[in-house]
């Protein structure tokens, strides 16, 4: 039998850059679109394979910014080069202010089944200073239409922003919970050099969540989420039973997925690859190989592993010759209960995700 495959494809496409974002993304006319589109489904086309996919993933960028036509022309396009199950899971991103009733019918007619929903927060202040074109009311009145056409809908929380406590972001996921959210992404609040927040930060306009205070904002909203009967299936992602992304899933354990489109990454017959970033080099195909050495792939084993409920297989550590209960300080995390072992398969106690850092490099070779 084949084996299966994931893939991904980027739409870069945004109506204006957020003041923290460091994604490949940019603001493009209706021609730049077209011609990406064009691009798109030629590599499609080009790299077709006969495995059969398990799950699709359209990110950006803000894949809501397409027509109905421009997210058909792509999707009839992969369907039509790719054995695609049934069931597979199919997710795509969209934002709240480019989300339109007619634009999750036709995803639904693409056999879409997933919706993930960047909501970021549900304050009025919050969102205009972070540079996000929608408020509170309009996230819930999309949330409240998305659900008409999908039950599984994820919603993603930046956890950081100025004046933003624990309770705050309890109330905003009680929301979501309310409006029958499945799924929510809970990220850190990275400050990248190249954005218009940092020089935010700089000039004293702005004052994201010191380091105490985020660790006590994101505990509180996760224990919340946990009592509202959500598993922490990975560091930063909360789920009811059955609605994990099986897309992301798949990358942490490290399952082979192919990406379309600019930036892109894929992982095919062990080789790494990432498509080019910038408009020009994507277009003339540029490509570059990763090959990870030994020491990369077992680093990866054990940091992909150790942050999600999958855990890390040791035998495919044995198999690179890495013997991890040798580590120093196994034998004493194991003790403490940091670490347990089940079946030949290593995972972090949940209660220890805030110190993972440390914890995965000092279990690393
Ligand atoms: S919508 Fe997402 S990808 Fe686009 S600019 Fe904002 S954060 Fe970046």
């Amino acid at each position: 039998m084949m084996k299966e495959l994931s893939i991904y494809i980027h739409i870069p496409f945004c109506e204006q850059k957020c003041n923290y974002c460091a994604f490949a993304s940019f603001c493009a006319n209706e021609k730049q679109k077209e011609e990406y589109i064009d691009l798109l489904c030629k590599e499609i086309k080009t790299r077709k394979t006969k495995r059969p996919v398990k799950t699709i993933y359209i990110g950006g960028g803000t894949p809501s910014v397409l027509t109905e036509t421009q997210i058909e022309r792509i999707v009839v396009t992969l369907f039509e080069n790719f054995d695609v199950y049934e069931d597979a899971e199919f997710t795509v991103e969209a934002n709240p202010n480019s989300i339109t009733e007619n634009f999750l019918q036709k995803l639904k007619e693409l056999r879409v089944n997933r919706l993930s929903v960047g909501v970021q927060s549900l304050k009025d202040k919050s969102l205009q200073k972070i540079g996000r074109l929608h408020d509170k009311n309009m996230a819930i009145e999309k949330i409240k239409l998305a659900r008409k056409y999908f039950n599984n809908v994820s919603a993603d929380l930046i956890v950081g922003l100025e004046n933003e406590n624990g309770k705050d972001l309890c109330r905003y996921a009680e929301k979501l919970l309310s409006l029958g959210v499945k799924h929510i992404s809970c990220y850190l609040l990275e400050i990248y050099e190249n954005t218009k927040l940092y020089q935010m930060i700089k000039n004293k306009e702005y004052c994201p969540l010191n380091e105490g205070q985020l660790i006590g904002a994101f505990n509180k909203l996760s224990n919340y989420l946990q009592d509202k009967g959500m598993e922490r299936y990975e560091i930063s992602n909360f789920a009811f039973e059955e609605y994990e992304s099986k897309h992301n899933l798949n990358y942490w354990q490290r399952d082979e997925y192919l990406g379309f489109g600019l930036s892109a990454h894929s992982f095919l017959d062990g080789i790494r690859s990432c498509n080019a970033s910038n408009f020009e080099d994507y277009k003339l195909g540029k490509t570059e190989i990763e090959k990870l050495t030994t020491k990369q792939q077992v680093e990866e084993i054990i940091m992909l592993g150790l942050r999600c409920k999958l855990g890390v297989n040791l035998s495919e550590l044995k198999k690179l010759n890495y013997e991890i209960e040798k580590n120093d300080y196994f034998q004493d995390y194991i003790k403490q209960g940091i670490i347990k072992l089940k079946n030949d398969r290593l995972f972090l106690n949940p209660v220890f995700y805030h110190l993972s850092n440390t914890i995965i490099s000092n279990l690393m070779p």
